[in-house]
């Protein structure tokens, strides 16, 4: 009997997710008793919730024997983990989580692969995203520390932070939402940052990189752009003249607004120039968490360390949020290290894994297991044998 391709690729993965699991480390989360978990399988993502574990040896045999693609646990802590419905759980708290998923980003990029495509820039713009969450919100703004915040890849293409310090256990979602808005700018006041704009003869006043909150993070950013060139700028919408123009005289411009001078180059229509740029910044700067996920406490977010099974990586934690300056999901996150596969591929990009690169393809080849599975599971690859 010969089974048809699709099936013979599942049932390789199957065997594949099994193994995995029985030898899995550090699956278990904190408090797993008090952790609602949710499993799915390759068609929905979360199919059947309200599941609790004892221990890690109970949630690793299950998650082996059924060969689980998918699985979340909540960042809420409960008294009845398994009760239904959800009033019946007894909350306790939840830790506050953010997701940050380069589907939710505009790059340059993704004007040329797409968007189901990821690419290396993609996975570095995400990485830098949740840098600058961690460091430029959650640290100075908020005053957590790195033994408080746990910071996990996704399994396929962004960041999952979670903040498990005991005082925002308790927060509801009003108080969620607060946080959420203001690391996403909505409310920043962005005619308070110029006090004298408009005003006829005076200097344009505006806000230093020394500042406090949003006015030194918006200070900040520009002078990044600034000192990264003409290119940068244009990407905040100015014309390409007056890009050009702020850059050469860069040393001037930076000197002036280290001091909160906006002023130190001609610019026409100078109050709404800036205005117009530094908005459209703080936009583009913070729309890249899913604030639906920060907002609810009993969200279900993918388990650290498991297997996702649209990639076949593993949502690997990270072992603090500093790591994110080195981390590399492509290598660090692969799960299948041992063997090959012949497959017949088609695709368009280049991947890149454990530092080679692989393909395009268009025909029959082989190559390493994890490479074998992620293009089969973005559905771009049969699986014709494993050995
Ligand atoms: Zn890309």
């Amino acid at each position: 009997m010969t089974i048809p391709s699709e099936n013979r690729g599942l049932t390789l993965i199957n065997e594949l997710i099994s193994s995995y699991y029985r030898g899995a480390k550090d699956i278990a989360p904190d408090r797993i008793t008090e952790r609602e978990f949710g499993v799915g399988n390759f068609d929905v993502k979360i199919s059947q919730r309200h599941m609790s574990f004892r221990n890690e040896d109970e949630l690793k045999r299950y998650l082996s024997l059924n060969s689980v693609p998918y699985v979340s646990a909540s960042s809420a802590y409960y008294r009845f983990p398994s009760g239904r419905p959800m009033e019946k759980k007894g909350w306790k708290g939840s830790e506050l989580v953010f997701d940050l998923d380069v589907t939710d980003m505009d790059l340059s990029c993704q004007l040329k692969h797409g968007k189901s495509w990821i690419c290396r820039d993609c996975l570095d713009a995400v990485r830098n995203e949740t840098i600058k969450l961690v460091y430029g919100f959650l640290m100075p703004d908020f005053g957590f520390s790195d033994n408080m915040i746990e910071v996990n890849f996704s399994g396929n293409r962004g960041y999952h932070v979670h903040v498990k310090e005991k005082d925002i256990l308790e927060l509801g979602p009003d108080a969620r939402r607060e946080i959420s808005n203001y690391i996403s700018g909505s409310g920043v006041d962005f005619v308070e940052m110029f006090p004298t704009a408009g005003r006829k003869g005076e200097r344009l006043v505006g806000p230093k990189p020394s500042d406090r909150g949003w006015r030194g993070k918006i200070a900040k950013n520009f002078l990044e752009r600034l000192d990264s060139g003409i290119d940068s700028l244009a990407e905040t919408g100015m014309d390409r003249q007056i890009a050009g123009r702020l850059y050469r005289k860069r040393s001037l411009v930076q000197l002036g607004i280290n001091n909160g001078n906006w002023d130190m180059v001609y610019v026409k229509n100078k109050s709404d120039f800036w205005k117009g740029i530094i908005e459209r910044q703080a936009v583009t700067q913070s729309d890249k968490i899913d604030r639906n996920v920060t907002n609810d406490p009993t969200h279900l977010l993918r388990l650290p360390n498991s297997i996702h099974g649209s990639t076949g990586l593993i949502a690997k934690k990270l072992k603090s949020p500093k790591e994110l300056y080195s981390f590399e999901p492509m290598k660090r996150a692969i799960a299948f290290r041992e063997g090959f596969m012949k497959i017949r591929a088609h695709t368009d990009h280049e991947l890149l894994m454990n530092g080679q690169k692989f393909g395009p393809y268009a025909g029959e080849i082989k190559v390493p297991t994890y490479v074998g599975v992620y293009l089969f599971l973005k559905g771009l690859a049969e699986i014709i044998s494993f050995n």
